[in-house]
């Protein structure tokens, strides 16, 4: 497992990056409430940025706990002994994909199949 030590390394920098901004996140998002509502004005145009905002940051914060997901998964794997190993197909995953994406679960043709399905769902 000592081959992996890199990825690991990584893996556990990007666990506390994604946290950090996470929590950073939430303790924006309060504060952006305490100066809305002690705001005199109560325009509709300011509300309808405020919305805007905060999806937006919901949208960042959705997107940075599903890479967490993916990085804790990934740690998760190292401890099992099964990373670098394809979650679908159980061959193993290119050690240039490791190399790039750390947290990659998936071997790049199971990943492209994959992304096949979801667009043709979404249809
Ligand atoms: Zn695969």
């Amino acid at each position: 497992m000592a081959q992996y030590d890199k990825q690991r390394e990584l893996l556990e920098k990007e666990k506390s990056r994604l946290l950090s901004e996470l929590a950073e996140l939430k303790l924006r998002a309060s504060s952006d409430v305490g100066r809305r509502e002690g705001s005199p004005f109560g325009k509709q145009e300011e509300e309808a940025s405020a919305t805007f905002e905060m999806e937006r940051t919901l949208a960042l914060k959705q997107r940075l706990a599903a890479l967490l997901a993916e990085v804790e998964h990934a740690l998760e794997k190292l401890e099992a002994g099964t990373y670098g190993r394809c979650d679908s197909c159980g061959r193993a995953i290119e050690a240039a994909r490791l190399e790039a994406l750390p947290q990659a679960s998936l071997c790049l043709s199971c990943k492209m199949k994959r992304a096949g399905d979801a667009r043709t769902r979404a249809r």
